[in-house]
């Protein structure tokens, strides 16, 4: 006889608190039973079990080490998923042997939105502008995406305003219910926004599905508890003055975002918006602005009022300049490149602008002879391949002290050789494409500055031979050995995967070297001695220091440059104060009046 379980029994057992479902033998989950699992993040607990729908619904391990990445640097980056009982959407196959939660293929291209999010309205840029975005294995078009102009960010700002006052105002409580609802949106959409993010970015889906997607749920759910902690302070004045500062939402932020971590970085600088009472207009990306179309789907899904969160994909020149440059823009959080950030000052000077900037990097990774070499060589490995090195945070600067520079160069290069290069879609693809043709040629003119800088290419460098990628923009994972720190590959974001490995002698010259660099986003430094590593940790110039583990970006740790990679912060509390600005109120409480020309 089967037992067949509904969404409602589903719905009844999230409301009273549960969080698992013990699954007996002859067990049956209805499809929409499977959906609300996933919604309400209810673990399935082992048993023999199968759903009406094909495929079954798979009960999987918690992704300890998620299928190879490395387990320390993945279990700060990630928040586990809140149901292990994932079961795949009818587009996910399921690949052999993975271990994990596999998915693969490109996205229902039917399904992509392509249209301006203003006001709860999805409409046509002016003119019909449109620019396409390109698929990078295949250097394909995805779609034609809207391009807005100046007149409709205008637009966008305008219902930003008019929905400003109501959300500001709007209980606390209630901003986090509906900040938390579009946490579990994007969690029950994982699969098919990691499919548009993989295909529209060209990254591994196994990353986007896997660490990207994670870091995009998780900063509304750590923001919705920040809602209620926003608070001011009382000032020890005498006792006649009452004294007070307020922290009040700053307005209409601009959000102008790079292509990189389109999705995770609209998430983190949004949650913490929307969370401080601002409204927002997010100028997507022009290179991969799908995702961010999708987050604004879903915010209006979760019941955030219409102009609270607007989406204006389109040129940087054009929409994101206008953003810039708009009078009744209180704010702009950039994140990209320095170059552009210092366009977004100049922009921004006119108007007084509150701007933060998360800008480019050329981290070091700092390897003491002490250190456990096997972890210092995944570490860096990871820190620089991950997203095939297009990540402003990249350890793309390993210093490895001279006793075991040598080995630490072979072995790895041993590992970046391993790495699989392949299509994004498939799941066992470790390595994907890079953005466009254009990044592509710059990854490779840096390979030959490299070589004629005296440098020596370990490994890598070239195409990767498999005939199915050479439309698309790919490079083999490419090692610098006989690096010098005063080297341009040394000293200029190559945003791919390209690492530099530069010897040194002590922790002085550790210390020089690292901070010898116009950026201080990041670095990681790999050592058995506890001491020296918060004494170099306090000596390095750069806003996020790992300690024996590299790219670890919790929701609760600020994130931020210092140097010319940027000012202000994302993520952690501290981004509250980027999107607050203090009053002070005094009021007195005294009997007597104060007259100064009595
Ligand atoms: P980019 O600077 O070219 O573009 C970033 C955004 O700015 C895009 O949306 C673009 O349309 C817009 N833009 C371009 N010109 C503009 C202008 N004149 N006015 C206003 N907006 C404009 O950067 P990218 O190529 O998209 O991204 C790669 C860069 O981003 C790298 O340097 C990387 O290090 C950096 N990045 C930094 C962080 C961080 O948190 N520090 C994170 C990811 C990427």
């Amino acid at each position: 006889m089967k037992h067949f379980v509904t969404a409602d029994e589903i719905r009844q057992l999230a409301a009273s608190g549960e969080r698992e479902l013990m699954l007996r033998e002859h067990t049956v989950l209805t499809d929409a039973a499977v959906d609300a699992v996933r919604l309400h993040g209810i673990r399935l607990v082992e048993g023999s079990t199968y759903s009406t729908g094909e495929p079954p619904p798979q009960v999987v391990p918690a992704p300890a080490g998620a299928g190879g990445l490395p387990a320390p640097a993945l279990a700060g980056l990630v928040r586990e998923r809140s149901s292990t009982g994932v079961t795949p959407s009818p587009q996910v196959r399921r690949a052999e042997g993975s271990g994990t939660v596999p998915v693969t293929g490109p996205p229902d291209s039917g399904r992509l939105l392509t249209r301006l999010l203003i006001g709860g309205e999805w409409v046509e840029a002016a003119g019909g502008a449109t620019v396409p975005t390109v698929d990078p294995a295949t250097n394909r078009t995805i779609a034609d995406v809207s391009a807005a102009q100046a007149e409709d960010v205008d637009k966008a700002v305008r219902a930003a305003r008019a929905a400003f006052p109501a959300w500001r105002d709007l209980d606390p409580e209630k901003r986090a219910r509906l900040m938390l609802r579009l946490a579990e949106l994007i969690e029950s959409e994982r699969d098919y926004l990691a499919q548009v993010e993989s295909h529209d970015v060209g990254k591994p889906i196994r990353e986007a599905a896997l660490v990207d997607l994670p870091a995009c749920w998780d900063p509304w759910r750590f923001f919705a508890g920040a809602v209620r902690t926003v608070a001011g302070r009382v000032l020890a004045l005498p006792r006649t003055s009452l004294d007070y500062v307020r922290r009040e939402p700053t307005g209409v932020v601009g959000m102008i975002i790079p292509w990189n971590f389109p999705l995770h970085i609209a998430c983190r600088k949004g949650s913490a918006a929307l969370a401080a009472g601002n409204t927002v207009i997010l100028k997507a990306p022009e290179l991969a602005p799908l995702t961010s179309l999708e987050l604004g789907r879903l915010a209006l899904e979760a019941g955030i009022p219409p102009g609270v969160f607007n989406v204006v994909p389109g040129l940087g020149e054009v929409a994101g300049a206008a953003l810039v440059e708009h009078p009744d823009v209180n704010k702009i959080a950039f994140t990209g490149s320095t170059t552009t950030g210092r366009a977004v000052m100049r922009g921004g000077a006119g108007t007084i602008k509150r701007v933060s900037l998360e800008l480019g990097g050329k981290s070091p990774s700092v390897v003491f002879a002490d250190a456990d070499l096997d972890r210092a060589v995944i570490g860096s490995v990871f820190g620089i391949y991950l997203a095939q090195g297009e990540v402003c945070s990249a350890g793309s600067r390993v210093l490895v002290e001279r006793p075991v520079h040598d080995e630490f160069v072979a072995r790895f290069a041993e590992r970046a050789r391993r790495i699989r290069v392949g299509l994004p879609h498939r799941w066992e693809t470790q390595l994907g494409a890079l953005i466009n043709r254009r990044q592509c040629e710059r990854v490779y003119e840096y390979v030959d500055i490299g070589t004629s800088e005296g440098a020596t290419v370990v490994t890598g460098g070239t195409r990767p031979d498999d005939p199915a990628l050479a439309e698309g923009n790919f490079i083999q994972p490419t090692v610098f050995a006989g690096v010098r720190n005063d080297m341009r590959i040394a000293q200029e974001e190559i945003f791919g995967p390209v690492v530099v490995i530069i010897p040194f002698d002590g922790e002085e010259e550790a210390i020089r070297l690292a901070n010898d660099v116009r950026y201080g986003l990041a670095a990681g430094i790999w050592t058995a001695d506890g001491a020296r590593a918060h004494r170099v940790a306090h000596a390095l110039d750069a806003g996020s220091i790992w300690v024996n583990h590299y790219g670890v970006y919790p929701s609760e740790a600020p994130f931020g440059g210092y140097k010319e990679s940027g000012t202000g912060h994302d993520l952690g509390l501290e981004s509250l104060d980027e999107y607050t600005e203090v009053k002070n109120v005094h009021v007195n409480i005294g009997t007597e009046t104060f007259d100064w020309y009595a």
